[in-house]
């Protein structure tokens, strides 16, 4: 059997058949020359290199390198659609680290997480406990907007968290307060449902920040009737970062 005849073969997905006369019978086929293979076989694409892997680069200890590493990512298809990448915003010496989901149209337009009405819910659930948008930082888990809003892809995830984990490395918050699921999922690596993982004391990486969970505030634009459960879990949160500035224990669970 000709190497045209089992490229064709091959091509077309047909099992190439051996048999035990093999070599007397191959002997009795004719051979096919290049002129009779269909052009369309011989179009066929040669398959594409397999492409390099992704090596993060290592962490930076400077908050300007990061932003500029950032603005300039393209490690994930997010970048072919974003208008400009959404870094985070806010006092970079906050003791408070807040972190959404990505970035949504108005994020995208204007460059900074939570603007809009869920952004202006976001502000007024931070200053029931103290907190102006001003004296806390504000993050993302994505960097870029997913497109029409969607969730976003495990590779995506896992493309963008090196930066956010960088960022919180240079930050070094006393607590993260996630806001809704997405980020909460993500960040515990867990596919626990919203509602197991709110009102516990998880923790985050190495140097185990304490970590509560609550809801989205676009969430609770849509569900009212669950900001009294917000508020809770803002009460809990306050309380966990009172007790570790104050050099004791975050309180226990419940
Ligand atoms: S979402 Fe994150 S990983 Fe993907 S291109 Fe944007 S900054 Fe890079």
């Amino acid at each position: 059997m000709g190497p045209l005849r089992n490229a064709y073969l091959d091509a077309l997905g047909i099992d190439r058949w051996v048999s035990r006369n093999a070599p007397a019978e191959v002997a009795a086929m004719p051979e096919i020359s290049p002129a009779q293979v269909s052009p369309a076989v011989s179009r066929l694409p040669t398959p594409a290199p397999a492409p390099a892997p992704f090596v993060p680069l290592p962490p930076s200890g400077d908050w300007s390198e990061l932003r500029e590493r950032v603005a300039a990512c393209t490690a994930c298809d997010l970048c072919k659609t974003r208008t400009q990448t959404v870094f985070g915003v806010g006092n970079t010496r906050a003791e408070w680290l807040i972190i959404g989901e990505a970035p949504g149209a108005e994020e995208d337009r204007q460059g900074e997480p939570f603007v809009g009405r869920a952004g202006q819910l976001l502000n007024a659930m931070l200053l029931a406990i103290g907190l102006p948008r001003e004296t806390v930082f504000i993050a993302n888990i994505l960097k870029c907007r997913p497109p029409a809003n969607r969730d976003p892809k495990p590779e995506e995830v896992s493309r963008c968290l090196p930066f956010l984990s960088n960022q919180i490395a240079l930050l070094k918050p006393k607590i993260i307060l996630a806001v809704g699921r997405i980020a909460a999922q993500n960040l515990l690596a867990t596919d626990a449902p919203l509602a197991r993982l709110r009102g516990k004391l998880h923790t985050f990486g190495e140097a185990a920040t304490p970590l509560v969970i609550t809801y989205h505030p676009a969430y609770l634009l849509r569900t009212p009737s669950d900001k009294r459960k917000a508020w809770e879990d803002l009460k809990f949160a306050r309380a966990a970062h009172a007790r570790v500035t104050a050099g004791g224990n975050a309180p226990g669970n419940g």
